[in-house]
């Protein structure tokens, strides 16, 4: 478990990462995200900042941030352009996996490459016929002298190109375990091969793949933990989600937070029947319930990345945090939309990004109704009669 951040520290990190948000990000944002263009430049500048390593051991090169530090940039993140949140996400879960459950030997050649961004990771658990019931997935790694052989399609699969080293789960004789699957940036490297490029509604810039694995061959080192890791690939990765969602409800946050900010100054601009809509109480009422709900949004993510740091199980906190957080971003980025009229929905505006970006939150990282049961499965344990 990282250390507690200084708070100083934390505050020069996230003054310096809104710093590069308001310089770097927002003039180019959304001709990037119209043109669906990937964000070398940015992603560059992210390296820089050493985001790449927020959350990864000083020991093996990272920053070694606290949660709720790493909650925060990504909230400056997704405040500027949500993707640039996705590109850190599953690379940190995957680098988070390394760290938790890796060997010595695993955490000696990856984490080093992978806090400076030289090698990047992704999380590859969906599948076509496998999201919400993960306990179905059907890729399979086949034992095969010291090696195994992968062979199956992933879908879903965020940075999925742009990775050199995917958290892979995949069906062994022992259950399903989670693989670190080592390849070259790129279309192609061995038997995988990235077989369709998602078109989405919003998330543009970066890639979301899925990816055929045919006869790939890894070798028994792969398999995160080594053998005391075969079979236990589920579990160590749906503790890893905990910090995914984490960062969804943060990204949530950022989100929200800039369709909202972007209301409220609109608001005091546009005149109708002689006065600025904000005078209009049905705005106000629209101002003050948005600001509420992005409020309470924020302290349940900080109270989430709290306990997380804690060491504590976030399944209950991280999942509410989520949920609460991805509804009210819709939300807010529908009220946003309402308030600037047509300009909301003109793509002149970012607000139409927010609106587009929004629904992810709902549905990545485990659905809200996945939430709802992961909630209450996690009440009901606390609550015993
Ligand atoms: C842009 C994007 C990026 C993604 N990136 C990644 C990634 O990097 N890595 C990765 O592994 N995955 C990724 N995913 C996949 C994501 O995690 C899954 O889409 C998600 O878990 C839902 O799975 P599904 O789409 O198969 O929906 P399904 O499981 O088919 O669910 C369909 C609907 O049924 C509901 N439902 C399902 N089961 C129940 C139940 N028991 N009770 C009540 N309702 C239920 C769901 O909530 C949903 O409304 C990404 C998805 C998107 C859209």
């Amino acid at each position: 478990m990282a250390e507690r951040t200084d708070p100083e520290v934390a505050d020069e990190i996230v003054a310096a990462v809104r710093r590069f948000v308001e310089r770097e990000v927002l003039p180019v944002a959304s001709d990037l995200e119209h043109a669906d263009a990937y964000p070398t430049d940015l992603v560059a500048g992210m390296r820089d900042l050493g985001l790449f390593g927020a959350t990864i051991p000083p020991e093996h090169g990272g920053l070694g941030l606290d949660v709720p530090t790493y909650a925060r940039i990504v909230e400056e993140l997704a405040a500027g352009w949500m993707s640039l949140s996705g590109v850190v996400n599953t690379h940190l879960i995957a680098a988070g996996l390394i760290a938790r459950h890796g060997t010595g030997e695993q955490r000696d050649r990856w984490l080093p490459r992978m806090a400076t961004g030289e090698l990047r990771g992704c999380l590859s658990l969906s599948e076509p016929d496998a999201g919400s019931d993960t306990r179905s997935l059907r890729c399979k790694a086949t034992p095969d002298g010291d090696e195994y052989v992968i062979d199956g399609t992933k879908a879903w699969v965020t940075n999925g190109e742009t990775a050199g080293i995917v958290a892979l789960a995949a069906r062994a004789p022992e259950g399903i375990t989670c693989f670190m699957v080592e390849k070259e940036p790129g279309p192609a490297h061995g038997g995988i091969t990235i077989s369709k490029r998602v078109g989405k509604l919003g998330y543009k810039g970066i890639e979301t793949v899925e990816m055929a694995y045919d006869g790939h061959r890894v070798p028994a080192s792969a398999v995160l933990g080594g053998s005391d890791g075969l079979g236990r690939g589920l579990p160590f990765i749906l503790a890893g989600l905990e910090l995914g969602r984490i960062n969804i409800a943060a990204r949530a946050c950022g989100v929200a937070r800039a369709a909202f900010e972007a209301a409220i100054r609109y608001a005091q601009q546009r005149e109708t029947f002689g006065k600025p809509i904000a005078q209009h109480q049905a705005i106000q009422f629209k101002l003050a319930d948005m600001a509420t709900r992005l409020e309470a949004a924020r302290l349940l993510t900080r109270n989430a990345a709290e306990r997380h740091q804690a060491g504590e199980r976030t399944d209950v906190e991280a999942g509410m945090a989520k949920l609460f957080a991805s509804e009210a971003a819709m939300d807010i980025a529908t009220e946003a939309m309402r308030i600037h009229g047509a300009m909301g929905y003109a793509d002149e505006l970012p607000i139409e990004r927010y609106y587009r970006d929004a629904p992810l939150m709902v549905i990545g990282e485990g659905t809200n109704e996945i939430q709802r049961m992961v909630i209450a499965r996690g009440l009901l344990a606390r609550y015993p009669v």
